[in-house]
């Protein structure tokens, strides 16, 4: 096999979910087209591959997996700067929706909103995702709420697979509010599982299906209907899960082997057995529980505890995360859920990964596996989560393919 690129003289690290703060130091990496080729120290490194590629001394750069966001909503029309202003006067919820706030807001700004507007506006966000070293991201519809918006938002995602060179991982979130043309959840819920998720099983626009599984939402026995129809289509199953209470949906997803529950600010012992036996992954979202000032963080000791996989994600959305750092969101997940810098990096590489079923092809710097890779401007890679988005990485390789900078 030949090499196309070997970057040596690097500190490597893997991030590989057995040790995540295992570091190589002194490394080289040689990758052939699109995959690892082979990984490990300097003076290992077999001679057939020191005679072609293209060579790069890292001078003791760090060289990581590239980052995977693995929950986001990025897709939608409008932005709710308002309403942020009205609660930082002291407005409540009741107080935005009464003055035409909330979430129907978006999914009104979605609706009309023209496909090419749409797509515009999340390209935008997607490249400041890919600025930061974002190689693979998850985008959710759910501001549709009606099968032509729906299927817009969808669409979208596929164009935008089409035409960026990171790769996408599209999940199904109708079930993420009450529209205004139902009155009743459970008819809705029907609705999505008769007449929405064949349409979009059939035209392979989702990987997924997701359900915002609280009180203000959907309950278990709506989730479980939509767990049940994903499974007869074959999409796999996450779960807006235990942000606002307990409400038992983690280990209901648990039970129907969904690939995350996501939030998870309220998972009891109980759930998180479950989860650590199903091997579902707790995405932790840090960006939502920072713009609403909530008090509850996730027990992040009991999970670390239980072997849990921790994820950590954007959740980009004008209602509650607007942002689209993930870097940042590193950190927010160091400073208020307590973190280490290793562990919020295995969030944002392995155990993202794990969280969208692609770990076995991503996610980690393995031989034989898909060469997503950066080279980041510093040797230590705890300063990835401290530079609070400061340091950004200078080389960025997607499936082989130099993205940003050059050797
Ligand atoms: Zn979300």
């Amino acid at each position: 096999m030949d090499a196309t690129f070997v970057i040596s003289n690097a500190t490597i690290a893997p991030i590989c979910a057995s040790d995540p703060s295992d570091v190589i130091p002194s490394a080289t990496i040689v990758l052939s087209e699109d995959k690892i080729a082979w990984l490990g120290a300097d003076k290992d490194c077999p001679e057939s591959y020191r005679q072609n590629g293209q060579h790069h001394d890292a001078k003791g750069a760090c060289v990581t997996p590239g980052l995977i966001d693995c929950h986001s909503h990025l897709v939608y029309g409008g932005e709710r700067a308002h309403e942020f202003a009205m609660r930082l006067e002291g407005a409540d919820y009741g107080d935005i929706l009464k003055q035409g706030g909330g979430i129907l807001s978006t999914v009104n700004a979605t609706r009309t909103a023209s496909e090419d507007a749409l797509y515009l506006a999340a390209r935008a966000r997607v490249q400041s995702l890919m600025d930061e070293g974002v190689t693979t991201l998850e985008i959710k519809s759910g501001y549709g709420l009606d099968e032509d918006t729906e299927l817009k938002i969808l669409r979208v995602v596929r164009q935008l697979s089409q035409t960026c060179p990171i790769e996408f991982h599209p999940t199904l979130l109708a079930a993420h509010a009450l529209p205004p043309e139902f009155t009743d959840k459970t008819a809705y819920i029907d609705w999505i599982c008769q007449t929405l998720m064949p349409k979009v099983a059939e035209q392979e626009l989702a990987a997924a299906v997701d359900i915002f599984c609280e009180p203000i939402a959907f309950d278990l026995a709506h989730a479980e209907k939509l767990f049940k129809k994903a499974q007869d289509l074959n999409l796999a199953i996450k779960c807006h899960a235990e942000q606002l209470s307990a409400s038992g949906a983690a280990a209901l997803a648990a039970r129907y082997g969904a690939l995350s529950i996501d939030h998870g600010e309220y998972l009891t012992v109980d759930a998180i057995e479950q989860l650590a036996d199903a091997g579902t992954v707790v995405v932790l979202l840090p960006g939502a529980y920072y713009f609403l000032r909530e008090q509850q963080t996730p027990p992040v000791s009991l999970l670390r505890e239980h072997q849990v996989p921790m994820a950590v994600a954007t959740d980009s959305n004008p209602g509650t995360s607007p942002g689209t750092s993930l870097l940042w969101m590193m950190n927010m997940a160091c400073v208020f859920f307590g973190l280490t810098p290793f562990e919020a990096l295995a969030g944002v590489t392995c155990h993202a990964a794990r969280a969208l079923g692609w770990q076995e092809r991503l996610g980690s710097l393995k031989q034989g596996l898909q060469a997503d890779l950066l080279v980041w401007p510093t040797e230590n890679p705890e300063m990835i989560a401290y530079a609070m988005g400061q340091v950004k990485p200078e080389l960025i390789f997607k499936k082989g393919k130099l993205l940003k900078g050059s050797l």
